[in-house]
Formats: C-alpha cells, sequence, structure tokens
C-alpha cells in the first residue's frame, strides 16, 4: 500500500474500534502516524537505490522492528506528547473541535495502551502490504515477518499496488465522517467493504 492508504487505514481503524472516544483524537493521530512507521526503512532511496533494494519492506517490516519502533515511539509520545506539541503549532490551520479533548470526556492514552496501539497498526501494515502487492509489472514483493531470525517470507495477493479502488473508499468515508459524524459505523462500514472489495478483486485475478 502507498503512504495515504496506510494513513487512511490507521484513521479508520481507529474510529473503528472507538480510539477517539477512549482516548480522543490523538490516539487516532497515533494511529495514522504508526501506521506508516514499517516503511521508514524505504527511506535509503534517498541516498542509493542498492540500499531501498535490499532493505525495503524488510528491515522494518518484522516483529522485531515493530517491536523496537513502538517501545520508542510510544515512550515518546507518553514523556513528552510530541502529537500534542506538533498540533499546538499547527493549531492555526487545524479544526477547531480537533483541540477539544476535555470536552469528550476522553483521556489521554496511556503508555501500554499506546504500545497495543502501535503493535496493532503495524502488524496491519504488514497485512496490507502481503496483500496489496505486485501487477502493472512489478513482481510480488515478499514480507518477511520473523527477519533477521527467520528468512521466510509471505504474500497474498489480492490487487495490485497502486490500485485506487481502496483510496477511493477510505477517502469518501473520511469525507462522510467530516460531513455526519457516526465515525465508528462509517469506519467500519468502510473497513467492511474494502475487504470485499479487495476479496472480489483477488478472486477475479486468480479466476482470469
Ligand atoms: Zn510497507
Amino acid at each position: 500500500m502507498t503512504t495515504p492508504e496506510h494513513t487512511l487505514v490507521g484513521i479508520l481503524g481507529g474510529f473503528s474500534i472507538g480510539l477517539h472516544t477512549r482516548f480522543g483524537w490523538t490516539a487516532i493521530a497515533f494511529a495514522a502516524i504508526i501506521s506508516n512507521v514499517p516503511d521508514l526503512d524505504g527511506l535509503p532511496i534517498l541516498i542509493d537505490m542498492q540500499g531501498f533494494e535490499v532493505g525495503h519492506r524488510v528491515w522494518g517490516h518484522n516483529l522485531l522492528a515493530i517491536a523496537v519502533s513502538t517501545l520508542l515511539i510510544a515512550a515518546f509520545q507518553y514523556r513528552f506528547h510530541w502529537i500534542e506539541r506538533c498540533a499546538e503549532k499547527l493549531k492555526p490551520v487545524l479544526p477547531k473541535d480537533s483541540q477539544e479533548l476535555e470536552r469528550t470526556g476522553a483521556t489521554r492514552p496511556g503508555f501500554l495502551s499506546l504500545c497495543l496501539i502501535g503493535v496493532a497498526f503495524q502488524c496491519v501494515h504488514l497485512i496490507c502490504d502481503m496483500t496489496v502487492s505486485g501487477g502493472h509489472g512489478l513482481s510480488d514483493w515478499l514480507v518477511r515477518p520473523f527477519w533477521p531470525f527467520e528468512d521466510s517470507g509471505f504474500v497474498f495477493p489480492l490487487i495490485p499496488w497502486g490500485d485506487v479502488g481502496p483510496t477511493v473508499i477510505m477517502m469518501l468515508a473520511v469525507i462522510g465522517i467530516a460531513k455526519f459524524g457516526n465515525a465508528s459505523r462509517i469506519a467500519i462500514f468502510a473497513l467492511t467493504l474494502l475487504c470485499i472489495y479487495m476479496l472480489c478483486r483477488g478472486y477475479a485475478r486468480r479466476a482470469w
């Protein structure tokens, strides 16, 4: 999946399990951000292509990296509240109700909650990458969740990388939430629809 798609999965996944009502908007932002962390292993592309080809979908796309990065990022958020600090700086361009943590009755997520959110959404990232893969001349890209202890790779390609369907479904859901509320219901509906879409596309891909 692409960065916008992983971000949307984090947002809608967070809404679907009610993170916003329990912990407020920071938990949704945390889920959206941490959903992209495995793809940091693609940064070597800024230096050289060889490092990218060796490391992308390997160095960050495994359970060890997920555990370590989640501990670090969760500890940083728990100790320094970096999401709120960034939001404070962005306040002039953010919607007014995004700051109303107290009014919603939500409480800040604790360290353990942040860790659980981080691990869960990074694991979802791996599943997304296994199921959105290949196509348009690209070969399927194995994800190696047990690296560096075990080199086995997994891929279950349902739709090709870059398929516009997931973005359309999830963007419509986010717009719907912004306009009508009912965040949890719309998010659950959209993610269910996304799964059905992917399964149907995967079935058609194999049949043809
Ligand atoms: Zn990835």
